[in-house]
């Protein structure tokens, strides 16, 4: 006999966790958006095989994602014999608003009740032999994390399944809505679209627009629906009401905390707070903290594994050449040096900060310092549409663009997580300064620290200005109010974070790194190709890349650097920043490329904000998909345009040129205009994903 069983609950309630201890799998656990799609395992018990599916996190059956959709239609599907509804112990209220759709449903439903370790920790109790009385079904008490009894939660849902086809609860707020004179009006509706008949009527109260949809109601119907009263958020609010009543049944405090590692631990948490979220220290610690991060993961340790492989990079070039040479055409070798071994070299140099990054990052995480962070920051951020969760990221991406982007996957709202992706690449990475320094230093001697200071700070303006435009835009963030609760400190495990840094180390590698290396394998034949003479070396001014370059300079000539060589460097600097530096050196240095100083800053602005690098946008593409790519991409040429562009008018102002400024100025206006006007197009309206769909903005 064959039994499918689903697995539903909200985000990081530990369904992934049970899942991998009812089939025995290692997925991966955690905050990470887009993890957990759908996955299917077998566990046999007693007599049966079962399939057990992890859907991705949902807070309400009305749905405002797309992974919320995956789940909802499975489990309207009818292709699973039980629903395992996971609800957190420490949330339960908030959970159990999902529990009660799921037993308005009417399909068999078990409720497991998981982190009963930090439940108990925090000195509470949980009855579910009264929860089994209050919603007639399988009531079950586990740890995820830490192990239960698997085979007697399977066999209890296989004994259930068994015995009923339907759910026995009975919900007593529903004798308080029109459900029978509902379903009188749309009875036909119903039995043509298949929906359970009591959640259909439920939902068309709700004015479910899927459900509507679905039942294919007709404007009369509605009308006479519309007459029976507005039941809208009366639902929302029967549904808390009842919780409130369940809560208050069967969770109780046990007044004494049994062990002193817990009160212990208890109380740790506090002394600790008593510092970490002080008035006073709560910014220098956090500050430490982060810098202490920085410094070890881009400065010494990261730069000693960096230049290790990357000294290993060149070796393993100098080999192959010599191994080559003489034996294959000159290109050959030089592709296989330059273009294959180099670009897989320029991803896997890149490694080492992955890894300390996302040690630093599931440390900070799961020990609960993040928690903190995000709470410190996020008044700041609030106010430009942010969650204090994007300051990890943002901070990260001073390191490396490419590497904080992927970080930005513990963001809860998927809005703010995808804006924050958007603007990190803004943020000047480390691989920009260089550029700077050389650069500035053929120009001022003496002013080259300041300018420096001003390309970081611009940066800085930059994210924040656009974040404030996003806020004035479709893209502006939902109200939802900050829940937030404090974890306690915890220690983390070692067996998540080598968990979290391999899959991390994995996905790099393999799904950013493709897409690099032949982006990276694809620029270096333009740059090293002619169309008439073949394999050329870039600097003589015949290849493919050098002739693009000559074709779009003219875009560039409102910003003072209207010369193919100046923009062949932008277009090499795509594989790493660090590669226009090489490039400018190959064309004969700076002072061969910029007819003046201000050309030259203008440069670097247009350096500092356009696409930091292939893996970036690589890393971009992975976390938001192509779409947000694209816009992220639109957004940094642009942006890198029309601010070159201001700096160079207020330049030019500055020098004599002020009929040029004011005629350049002009079209700066007309493209931002046209900008928005797209943008505006692009993007439609959405909803809060927090409030479960029962905030008024959702309404
Ligand atoms: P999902 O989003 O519902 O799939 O949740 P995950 O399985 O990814 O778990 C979210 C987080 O909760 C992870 O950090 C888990 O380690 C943690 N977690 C899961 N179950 C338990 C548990 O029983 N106790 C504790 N303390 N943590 C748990
Ligand atoms: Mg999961």
């Amino acid at each position: 006999m064959n039994y499918t069983f689903a697995l539903v609950g909200n985000p990081n309630v530990g369904k992934t966790s049970l899942y991998n201890r009812l089939t025995d799998s290692s997925d991966h656990v955690g905050n990470w958006h887009g993890v957990t799609v759908e996955k299917t395992g077998k566990k046999a018990v007693t007599n049966k095989e079962i399939n057990i599916i992890d859907l991705p996190g949902l807070y309400s059956l009305t749905i405002s994602s797309f992974e919320e959709e995956i789940s909802r239609d499975d489990i309207l599907s009818n292709n699973n014999d039980l629903i395992i509804n996971i609800c957190e112990a420490n949330n339960l209220a908030r959970n159990l608003y999902l529990t009660l759709q799921l037993l308005e449903l009417n399909v068999p439903t078990m409720i497991v009740v998981n982190m009963m370790d930090e439940f108990s920790k925090r000195g509470k109790k949980l009855d579910t032999e009264k929860m089994k009385r209050f919603f007639s079904v399988p009531v079950f008490s586990v740890s995820a994390k830490y192990g239960f009894n698997r085979s007697g939660l399977l066999e209890a849902g296989c004994d259930y399944v068994a015995k009923f086809k339907k759910n026995t609860a009975e919900l007593p707020y529903l004798k308080k809505l029109p459900l029978n004179e509902v379903r009188e009006i749309i009875f036909d509706n119903i039995i043509k679209s298949g929906l359970e008949s009591q959640y259909a009527c439920i939902k068309v109260l709700e004015n479910d627009k899927y459900v509507i949809e679905k039942l294919n109601l007709s404007a009369r119907q509605i009308e006479k629906i519309k007459r029976l009263g507005d039941y809208e958020s009366q639902i929302a609010r029967l549904r808390y009401e009842y919780i409130d009543t369940v809560i208050a049944d069967v969770i109780a405090n046990d007044n004494e905390i049994k062990g002193n590692i817990n009160k212990f631990f208890a109380s740790f948490t506090e002394k600790v707070d008593i510092f970490v979220l002080n008035k006073f220290l709560a910014l220098p610690i956090f500050l430490l903290i982060m810098s202490g991060i920085f410094w070890i993961t881009f400065g010494f340790m990261g730069k000693f594994l960096s230049d290790l492989l990357n000294n290993g990079k060149d070796m393993l070039i100098e080999a192959s050449l010599t191994i080559v040479s003489n034996r294959v055409p000159e290109w050959m070798g030089a592709l296989l040096a330059y273009g294959i071994i180099d670009g897989v070299g320029s991803v896997i140099i890149f490694l080492p900060q992955v890894v300390m990054l996302f040690f630093f990052l599931t440390l900070l995480e799961d020990s609960g310092y993040i928690s903190r962070v995000a709470f410190m920051t996020d008044g700041f951020f609030r106010k430009i549409g942010l969650s204090g969760r994007a300051a990890f990221t943002m901070i990260m991406g001073f390191g490396c663009s490419a590497t904080a982007v992927m970080t930005a996957r513990g963001l809860e709202d998927e809005l703010m997580r995808k804006k924050t992706v958007i603007l990190t690449p803004f943020i000047s990475c480390s691989a920009r300064l260089p550029v700077y320094t050389a650069i500035a230093a053929s120009f001022f001697t003496a002013g080259s620290v300041p300018l420096i200071f001003f390309l970081y700070l611009l940066s800085v303006i930059v994210v924040i200005f656009l974040a404030a435009i996003f806020e004035k835009s479709p893209l502006k963030s939902g109200e939802a109010a900050f829940i937030m609760e404090m974890p306690s400190y915890r220690m983390p495990t070692a067996q998540r974070i080598l968990q979290i840094i391999g899959h991390n180390a994995k996905t790099f590698l393999i799904k950013i790194g493709t897409i690099v290396f032949t982006l990276n394998v694809i620029v270096w034949i333009l740059g090293n190709f002619s169309l008439t003479k073949g394999f050329v070396a870039i600097g003589s001014g015949d290849s493919i890349m050098e002739n693009i370059g000559a074709i779009i300079s003219p875009v560039f000539s409102p910003l003072g650097f209207g010369n193919w060589k100046a923009v062949t460097a932008l277009i090499s600097g795509l594989v790493a920043k660090e590669v226009v530096i090489s490039t400018i050196a190959s064309f004969g240095g700076a002072e061969a490329i910029f007819v003046d100083s201000l050309a030259a800053i203008c440069f670097l602005v247009y350096t500092l904000l356009y696409v930091p690098c292939l893996a970036t946008l690589g890393a971009i593409r992975r976390e938001v998909g192509v779409k947000w790519m694209l816009f992220g991409l639109t957004l940094q040429l642009s942006v890198a345009y029309l601010v070159a562009l201001a700096v160079r008018i207020v330049g030019l102002a500055f020098s004599g040129g002020i009929l040029n400024g004011i005629a350049t100025l002009l079209i700066v206006l007309g493209v931002f205009f046209i900008i928005a006007i797209a943008t505006q197009h692009i993007f439609k309206g959405r909803r809060c994903v927090r409030c479960a769909g029962v905030c008024d903005k959702c309404r």
